[in-house]
């Protein structure tokens, strides 16, 4: 059996976290900034939550540098609410996953791994609060740069570094409920495997052209054999 690296996305398509985070993200930019910018209206999907803030701020007139200067302090404020103010009941695992995780886990020859838009340490605070943080030793996130399409080889490296194996485009799987994680495989020419669990409809995907589409991750045998597919 071949070996895969398995990448996953974190919202929409492990779990979906309610309207705490925009909250969180409002008040932390209004401290830091003294405005929240377009939080209140912007669409977060699939995106990187440092772009996220330069967004919404460059939306109420902000400059780059203006952001730039105060963005490591906003980073960390939100981080530190965010941690402070969500609890497990903000946080829904969506149907399957848990099961997924424990079936692929169970598998020598796969390796699993985050490949997300979150900053690491909020993005792991999703995680742990339903206790799945464990199945991921190792990921890409916010932090390491501020383009999406810039995290597969910082993964696979990391995924490297961590396994002591090295993986081949075609041994990697990016799996998530956007667009730009559709993008993010094919950066990398690995496979890339959609899921509507997000704010995207089966249609909307795959218009995307994602290499597998799955509606959700109920049918955790299929998913299992996707990822293990040898014909690509
Ligand atoms: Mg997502």
């Amino acid at each position: 059996m071949d070996r895969r690296l398995v990448l996953f996305d974190i919202d929409g398509t492990l779990l979906k976290v309610g309207s705490v985070n925009r909250r969180v993200l409002g008040d932390a930019l209004i401290e830091v900034y003294g405005t929240e910018g377009s939080t209140g209206r912007h669409d977060f999907s699939g995106k990187m939550d440092g772009a996220i803030i330069y967004e919404v701020l460059e939306n109420a007139g902000m400059d780059r540098r203006e952001i730039a200067e105060r963005f490591d302090r906003a980073r960390e404020t939100y981080i530190t609410l965010f941690r402070e103010r969500t609890t497990p009941a903000d946080i829904t695992l969506l149907d399957g996953v848990r099961q997924l995780l424990d079936e692929l886990s169970n598998l020598p020859e796969v390796h699993l791994g985050l490949l997300t838009g979150n900053f690491e340490n909020s993005g792991r605070h999703k995680l742990k609060l339903p206790g799945i943080d464990h199945y991921f030793p190792f990921g890409a996130f916010a932090d390491d740069a501020l383009l999406r399409t810039e995290l597969p080889a910082i993964a696979l490296e990391r995924a490297s570094r961590m396994t002591g194996k090295n993986f081949s485009p075609s041994e990697t799987v990016i799996i998530g409920d956007t667009e730009h994680d559709i993008r993010c495989a094919r950066v990398l020419d690995a496979r890339s495997i959609a899921v509507a669990t997000g704010n995207f409809s089966m249609d909307e995907l795959s218009a995307h052209a994602p290499d597998v589409l799955f509606e959700n991750f109920t049918a955790t045998g299929d998913v299992v054999t996707e990822i293990l597919n040898q014909q690509f």
